[in-house]
């Protein structure tokens, strides 16, 4: 079951991902082919949702969700 928790941002595309998708096994980045977001640019999807609690519990893939705002 897919909980918001399971769930990192990306602040360089502003798009999220399942945190497996991130490689958290090795050096976590962006899973976006298009994105060279690292480690340093992931947030927890629940911490964009505190500021932004008009996003969906679960993000998704491909939207870019604005940190201040859609
Ligand atoms: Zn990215």
């Amino acid at each position: 079951m897919a909980k918001p928790r399971n769930y990192s941002w990306c602040l360089h595309c502003e798009r999220a991902a399942p945190n497996k998708d991130w490689g958290f096994k090795e050096w976590p980045r962006c899973p976006y082919p298009d994105c060279d977001g690292g480690f340093g640019d992931r947030w927890e999807w629940e911490r964009v949702r505190e500021v932004n609690p008009e996003y969906p519990p679960l993000p998704e893939r491909g939207v870019a969700y604005g940190m201040y705002g859609p």
